[in-house]
């Protein structure tokens, strides 16, 4: 019997089969969850549709995180669908190109507030609503990166709202806690994935962190979905508020994955 045998559970940020995404749907598919899936527009839905489907989700529909009516849209289809929700997974991040290229001290207020508002804001949008439907207690899991604690090159100001999110999940857990909904983030090492593609410089970043890293390499998808799997799981009842680490044990270590 898989650890999330008879739970059901949210994936939120597919976009297509590199996602991290989609490294934990298959690891929760593995484990027995019953998943329903986010896109965020018609020509999306095309990419996101035929993977969830190959993982017997029922449940696949729209929703942009910068829009509260689409927001309620979609958890009001949850409701109505399955009543009761066990997890979520938070795995979205957005910033403006020309945010993560121009100097960090030219970030403007408008690239500011969109990176804090989709990549950090959007999940305690997403818990909240989350939460009102885990009447038996739950499991939220959110993804971010070592940028929210070091100065990482080129990752600017998507560092700065992974920083906010980090805080957020704390804020959450201690929120959320007295209802038995526990919050934990992960923080992965670099993945080449879409969003990846918009840091610069990213394959020297690979490249450095695999060096740097205790294990010599580079993590994958599917490590990253098995940590969230156990952490979604009753294996993980006893952890809330953490930022748990998926980067090989590049964190504890001297190196700078920007470095020479
Ligand atoms: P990805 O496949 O491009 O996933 C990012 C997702 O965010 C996409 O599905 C994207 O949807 C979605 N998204 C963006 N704006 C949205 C909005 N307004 N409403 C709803 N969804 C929206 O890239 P990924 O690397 O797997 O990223 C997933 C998470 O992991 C992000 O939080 C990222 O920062 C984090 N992370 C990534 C790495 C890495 O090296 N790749 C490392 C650590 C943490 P569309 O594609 O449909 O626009």
């Amino acid at each position: 019997m898989g650890i999330l045998e008879g739970k059901k559970g949210l994936i939120l940020g597919t976009a297509n089969d590199k996602s991290i995404a989609w490294g934990v749907t298959q690891a929760c598919h593995r484990e027995g969850a019953e998943l329903g899936f986010n896109y965020l527009g018609e020509a999306l839905e095309k990419r996101v549709r035929p993977l969830a489907e190959s993982v017997d989700a029922k449940f696949i529909e729209p929703m942009d995180v910068g829009d509260d009516a689409s927001m309620d849209a979609f958890f009001a289809k949850v409701a109505e669908r399955w009543g009761k929700l066990d997890f979520i997974v938070h795995s979205i991040a957005f910033a403006n190109k020309d945010a993560l290229k121009n100097r960090f001290s030219n970030t403007s207020r408008e690239d500011f507030q969109l990176a804090l508002n989709i990549s950090a804001y959007s999940f305690v949008a997403v818990a909240g609503r989350a939460a009102a439907l885990m009447q038996n207690g739950g499991s939220m899991v959110t993804m971010t990166y070592l940028g929210a604690v070091r100065a990482v090159p080129n990752y600017h100001v998507m560092g700065v709202a992974k920083a906010a999110l980090e805080s957020s999940t704390r804020y959450l857990a201690q929120d959320l806690g007295p209802d038995g909904i526990r919050v934990n983030a992960v923080s992965a090492g670099p993945i080449r994935t879409l969003a990846a593609s918009a840091v610069g410089d990213f394959r020297n970043l690979m490249a450095k962190s695999a060096r740097g890293s205790m294990l010599k390499r580079n993590v994958s998808q599917e490590e990253v979905g098995n940590t969230a799997a156990y952490l979604l799981s009753d294996l993980a009842s006893g952890v809330t508020g953490e930022v748990h680490y998926v980067d090989s044990g590049f964190h504890i270590g001297a190196g700078d994955p920007g470095a020479e």
